[in-house]
């Protein structure tokens, strides 16, 4: 046991008070955390963290004496299994300190110091047992000021650390522009400034996905001159601008904020983090959260995995490649040349088969070299994971010959190659399977360290020594009973049985023999039994001390030659990491090449055009749902010289949906570097892609459908570029069919006329009114989905063709669905009769008067057609000044309007 009695399970109370002082006093240090304080062989945890981890962790319950009478609720794991506890409390949410003996047990009076070595949280782990290799494990870092903010974001098994500065026209976009960062990387945890908690709390508020755990710091932390000391510190500069971070003073602040928080829950090294990037978003095209969720990127509408984008896309074979392959599709590039360059590599691995083959067969037993590498700097690395790095590093060379000459990776060969060293020295220093501990079984191969060789030697020499030992004292003692003994209080022994003794006294009396007694000289009594006398010699004193710490000698040897492999290959980790991010690369553009070739896609044509032209479209992940060949493909054409909105109108379930999100797939995975499903694809760079689509109640922020729909399509009007492209689908569903028809049409207009717009848009509606547009406004063209009707049968052929529908087809849908024929069959006849009075008191003939009204100016004065005036809407319509509403006044405006038409 550790600090002997003081430390034991059940010692006597008197001692243990300065033991709870002690405990007391880290305690209070690290408050909001699960202490897992060491005694000897134990992880002990006290008082309410005993109650909790008895709860979570299944174990007993119990109490200690601490002085005083008081009984503290204790509850204890053993220090040999502790990763998988601290795993399941992390998972539940917790933070867990773990308090180490930090002196030698016993050594001097007193208690043995102690102290926090590491803090474990959701966001900073580094068990590869904890994480998922396939996925980066973020904790991110905000910090908000006026309209500014600053973003940082680290996943500290990877060594990955980075940060922005967002500067916003208004706090609110600030917290918009943070709001994507956050979206986009997903983070498990997130530090703030404890003073900002609250407000920045609402940010995670009412989102769909799984909020990060919230992790204050005191505000000073976060200060500019203090988070730009700690970076300084951590990095060892004069000054951050080699980061990129001059002129930034948010970005360095939130990313100080961050390395502070790390450096206090890493508390024995974060070596792992080498250098801070400094990026800007605008070099990313923009995807908020709701586009990267309408458009499935990583998970399906329903929140899985299959049916997502990246479940068709990441067949990489490394978890490297896996991360890197998910961060292209996080982050679709803007500018021409680097999108290019990607295309090209994996433009070469798509012609060539052999080599792609070659390379991902050379790939597949690659592991986490990433990981790996950084639990080699933070000394956490076990010797089955060295092993496992060193298989990983085995096919390097290989692969680089396969690399050479590969676009976008001019020093990949180079990389690739500079872990020879590094591979050299595990296969000469580690064997071939190593166990899970130092110490347990062998590590370190023979031959690697003479000290530890020649001791090793030693060891075996004594222990042959001892073996032959019976037989060899026979001999010279001539006494055939002579017997090798071992006890704990005396070690090693010969033991003679006095008849034996009397006998060879005997023999030697009859034999003449004088002088000395019949045992050698060198025979020493030790103890003297009732039949028999134990003896020991000093040569079996040496090699019994030999033996009886050789096993400790030689665990503390091989640790201390494991610690110097390890401290060396830490030594190496800019060129492993630099490798593994080669590794990443080759995976992902292999990966690519792959994919394409499996699922016939092609490489698409970029320029800085705007016009979008893709010939035989087809929805990636729709396709590989559907029996081969069921896909139907479609084209499409956005062009502002032409036409850049496109007003799609169909029955419900004939593919609207469909096509829309394949367009903007089609354009997000060809800025990723990716090959697209199409027979051709030309694509005008996008910068941003907005989606609208489908119907969600927004109930966490308690927003109805309509409000939800209406905020979010005032947020696409207030931001997109003549560079974005715009995916609207079904705007007005949430409202009554006059407001509905009467917004769509407003918004259309104004897409088409607002100068600052000019966006690329498709628009898909199920109000074929909205068709006649094609003839008043010239950059809308008209598509339908193609359907075949055959008396009251209506089939939907998936086709989108030029023109619009001239109704929709609603009792159709309910009738496939399955509604009793009997509601069907009288939808139909109320169907017919609305149209027929529609026709009779003119509203249907009022309707197209309106659609059809000559071309005013401007989009608000085309709306006031809508309202018979003279009306007191209108007036109101006229004093108002739409430049200077924001979304949520404009809505509010909107409803009010309505409501004066309907007083009225
Ligand atoms: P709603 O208006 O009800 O939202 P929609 O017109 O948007 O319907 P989608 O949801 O896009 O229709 O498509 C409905 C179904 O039709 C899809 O789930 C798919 O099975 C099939 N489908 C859509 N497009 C195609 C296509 N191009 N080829 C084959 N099947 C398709």
């Amino acid at each position: 046991d550790a600090d002997g009695d003081e430390t034991s399970r059940n010692a006597p109370p008197a001692k243990v008070v300065p033991l709870r002082r002690q405990y007391l006093q880290i305690k209070r240090r690290f408050p909001d955390t699960i202490l897992l304080f060491r005694l000897g062989d134990f992880y002990e945890t006290f008082d309410d963290d005993a109650r909790l981890a008895a709860d979570l962790l299944d174990i007993v319950l119990t109490g200690r004496d601490m002085g005083k009478g008081v009984r503290v609720p204790m509850a204890g794991i053993p220090h040999h299994a502790a990763e998988g506890h601290i795993a399941r409390l992390v998972a539940a949410g917790h933070k867990v300190a773990v308090c180490e003996q930090l002196g030698e047990p016993g050594a001097g009076r007193g208690l043995v110091e102690r102290d926090v070595t590491r803090v474990i949280t959701p966001g900073t782990l580094l068990d590869p047992a904890m994480l998922d290799a396939r996925r980066n494990n973020f904790i991110a870092a905000i910090v908000v000021h006026d309209r500014s903010a600053g973003f940082a974001a680290a996943d500290v098994s990877t060594g990955e650390f980075a940060a922005t500065e967002l500067v916003a026209a208004s706090a609110d976009e600030a917290l918009r522009a943070l709001d994507r960062e956050l979206r986009r990387i997903g983070p498990a945890e997130c530090v703030v400034p404890a003073d900002d908690a609250s407000r920045l709390e609402s940010l995670f508020a009412g989102s769909a996905d799984a909020p990060p755990a919230l992790s204050p710091t005191e505000s000073w932390r976060w200060r500019l001159d203090r988070a730009g000391e700690t970076l300084r510190g951590h990095f060892g500069v004069e000054s951050l601008d080699g980061f990129g971070c001059a002129g930034k003073p948010l970005a360095i602040r939130a990313a100080g904020g961050l390395l502070d928080y790390l450096l206090e829950t890493h508390r024995s090294g974060l070596g792992q983090i080498t250098h801070l990037t400094t990026y800007a978003p605008d070099d990313f095209m923009t995807l908020d959260g709701q586009t990267r969720r309408n458009l499935e990127l990583t998970e399906s509408a329903r929140g899985e995995r299959r049916h997502s984008l990246v479940a068709i896309l990441d067949q990489t074979r490394t978890p490297m490649g896996a991360r890197l392959l998910r961060r292209w599709l996080s982050q679709p590039l803007v500018a021409l040349a680097p999108v290019r360059e990607r295309h090209d590599a994996v433009e070469r691995f798509w012609r060539d088969s052999t080599p792609r083959a070659e390379v991902r067969r050379l790939l597949t037993p690659v592991g986490d070299i990433e990981r790996q590498v950084n639990r080699c700097v933070a000394g956490l690395v076990t010797p089955r994971e060295l092993a496992s790095l060193r298989a990983s590093l085995a096919p390097l060379a290989s692969l680089a010959d396969l690399a050479c000459d590969l676009p976008g990776a001019s020093d990949l060969r180079a990389s690739l190659e500079s872990c020879e060293a590094a591979r050299r020295l595990l296969a000469r220093a580690i064997v071939d399977e190593p166990g899970g501990q130092v110490g347990k079984g062998d590590t370190i191969r023979a031959g690697f360290s003479s000290e530890l060789d020649g001791h090793q030697a030693r060891v075996r020499e004594a222990r042959d020594w001892i073996a032959g030992l019976e037989r060899t004292e026979r001999e010279r003692s001539g006494i055939r009973s002579l017997k090798v003994g071992y006890n704990r209080v005396f070690g090693y022994y010969l033991e003679i049985t006095a008849a034996a003794l009397a006998a060879a006294e005997r023999d030697r009396a009859l034999a003449g023999s004088n002088g000395a007694g019949p045992l050698p000289a060198d025979y020493l009594p030790k103890q003297t039994l009732a039949n028999a006398t134990r003896y020991i010699t000093p040569q079996l004193k040496e090699f019994e001390s030999i033996i009886l710490t050789a096993q400790q000698t030689l665990d503390d040897l091989e640790a201390d030659v494991y610690k110097r492999v390890v401290s060396e290959v830490a030594g190496q980790a800019p060129r492993l990491l630099a490798a593994a991010g080669a590794l990443a690369y080759l995976d992902v553009v292999s990966t690519l090449a792959d994919v394409a070739a499996l699922r016939a896609f092609v490489r698409p044509e970029l320029d800085d055009g705007f016009r979008i032209e893709i010939r035989d479209g087809r929805h990636p992940t729709l396709e590989a749902m559907l029996e081969p060949g069921a896909f139907i493909a479609n084209d499409a054409t956005l062009d502002p010289a032409d036409a850049r909105i496109t007003l799609l109108t169909g029955p419900n379930m004939a593919g609207k949906s469909s096509w829309l999100r394949q367009v903007a797939l089609i354009v997000l995975m060809a800025q990723i570097g990716s090959f697209v499903p199409a027979r051709s694809a030309r694509i005008g760079l996008v910068d941003r892609i907005f989606t609208r689509i489908g119907a969600q109640d927004d109930i966490a922020t308690g927003q109805s459908t309509f409000m939800v729909e209406m905020l979010e399509t005032a947020n696409i009007l207030h931001h997109a570029t003549p560079r974005s492209l715009v995916v609207l689908d079904e705007i007005g569903r949430g409202t009554s069919t006059y407001d509905g028809l009467a917004i769509a049409r407003a918004i259309v207009e104004h897409l088409h006329h607002a100068p600052h717009l000019g966006c690329r848009t498709l628009f898909a509606t199920h109000y074929h009114e909205l068709t006649e547009l094609e003839q008043v406004l010239p950059g809308v063209c008209c598509r339908k989905m193609d359907v075949l009707e055959d008396g009251d049968q209506v089939v939907f052929l998936h086709r989108v063709v030029p023109g619009g529908a001239d109704r929709s087809y609603g009792v159709h849908v309910a009738q496939i669905a399955g509604i009793p024929r009997g509601i069907v069959r009288r939808a139909r006849e109320i169907l017919d009769d609305l149209e027929r009075r529609d026709g009779v008191d003119g509203d249907r003939a009022r309707k197209r008067a309106a659609l059809r009204a000559p071309m005013a100016e401007s989009a608000a004065a085309i709306q006031l057609t809508l309202f018979a005036p003279p009306h007191p809407a209108v007036a109101a319509l006229k004093e108002l000044d739409i430049e200077s509403l924001s979304p949520l006044e404009a809505i509010t405006k909107l409803f009010e309007l309505r409501r004066m038409t309907q007083d009225g």
